[in-house]
């Protein structure tokens, strides 16, 4: 467990109303901001709730039973959603990720998919649509996701051994059922499948092994991320990073690795392959080895906050705009500004010291951004 927590201040209640510029402009497909980077993927946290505790995410003593979720009127509507991606997907977005919050706890999420595999971009071709899970109801959920229009989930899994998982979703959540829901999306072929780890060091860190040997030659592609300074509840101290190369020099000892090269510009994760072809692994190394100048990511926070980054203090208020009545042309052209003024990059500037960069205002927490 960590040993300092910060008091969580709402920040979905202290960011300010979007203006709208004067000239208003038709989206061209090809934004970019001041480091040159399009816009390509948008992640859609689609609730704020979820139904595990992990101890580095949503920690009971912060998210207790007291803590006070969305309201439900707060959230946005799966025909908001709809027409707030429709528009980024005029910009240039080609992918589209499902997240939270455990984005299955949302009622009816096939609904949404179905609205959202239903959209194409300029150019006709239907979207890279992907949901990520921490799987405890995906064998339920898979056969209807995949009907949906679904392509694909990702999973999150700690560890494989119970004891170690139970004590990092805190919520007595065992491994079996999650192993099984992998299974189920696997079979119904939601697919390719990619498990996240987030390594954190004392907690699963002798777990690195025993995954990547569990799922070397299966059809699933094991990522191990390391451990993030996300918002400001998780306590994080650098110390409790396991850089990736550290990953890849312990599977390497007893599984031997080469380096392969990125299916795409941007991709997030290094990829690995093992010689003897049992398949590749990947590795995000967000805090070693800052991926900011290739990020092409923008965020939309379940009550409709448009964020350019994970570790931002603020976000654009696109639910004001939609609830007030403006045209599509009128909220594009304030994405558009958006992203043209973008010039995040917290990982690379990240210090020591977590807290070095955020003097004017708190991160958003991973699990109202989405991760
Ligand atoms: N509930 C879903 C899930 O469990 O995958 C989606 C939301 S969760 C916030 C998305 C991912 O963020 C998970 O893989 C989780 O492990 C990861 N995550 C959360 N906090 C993190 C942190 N401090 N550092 C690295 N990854 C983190």
């Amino acid at each position: 467990m960590t040993d300092r927590f910060i008091p969580l201040v709402d920040q979905r209640l202290t960011t300010a109303g979007s203006t709208i510029p004067s000239e208003l402009e038709a989206p061209t497909g090809l934004l970019s901001d001041t480091l040159a980077r399009p816009l390509q993927d948008l992640r859609i946290s689609v609730t704020d709730r979820c139904n595990f505790r992990c101890v580095y995410c949503m920690p009971k003593a912060i998210f207790g039973k007291d803590h006070a979720f969305m309201p439900h009127s707060a959230l946005l509507s799966f025909e908001e959603i709809t027409r707030i991606a429709r528009i980024f997907v005029a910009h240039g977005v080609g992918k589209i990720r499902l997240t939270g919050g455990e984005p299955l706890l949302r009622k009816d999420i096939e609904r949404l998919i179905a609205m959202l595999s239903a959209l194409r971009t300029p150019d006709g071709q239907p979207l890279d649509l992907t949901l990520t899970t921490n799987g405890a109801l995906l064998a339920r959920k898979a056969q209807a996701l995949k009907d949906a229009g679904l392509q694909r989930v990702t999973v999150s899994l700690d560890a494989l051994d119970d004891e170690i998982f139970q004590r990092m979703n805190d919520v007595g959540f065992p491994v079996a059922d999650v192993l099984h829901g992998i299974e189920t999306a696997h079979k119904v072929g939601l697919g390719p499948i990619k498990i996240n780890m987030v390594v954190k060091r004392g907690m699963n860190d002798h777990e690195i092994v025993p995954m990547a040997r569990h799922f070397k030659g299966s059809p699933f592609i094991l990522r191990f991320i390391e451990y993030m300074d996300v918002g400001t509840s998780n306590g994080w101290k650098m110390d409790e990073v396991i850089p990736s190369a550290d990953i890849v020099r312990q599977i390497n000892a007893e599984m031997p690795l080469e380096a392969i090269n990125p299916n795409y510009t941007g991709e997030t994760a290094e990829r690995w392959r093992y010689r003897d072809g049992g398949g590749e692994i990947g590795l995000i190394s967000s805090v070693t080895r800052a991926f900011c100048r290739d990020c092409t990511r923008a965020r939309l926070s379940t009550e409709g906050k448009l964020y350019t980054c994970l570790f931002a203090t603020g976000g654009n208020d696109l639910r004001a705009l939609l609830r007030d009545g403006r045209s599509d042309e009128e909220i594009s052209t304030v994405v558009a500004h958006v992203w043209r003024a973008r010039s995040d990059r917290y990982s690379e500037l990240r210090t020591a010291n977590t807290e070095g960069l955020n003097q004017t205002g708190r991160k958003v927490e991973m699990s109202y951004i989405g991760g």
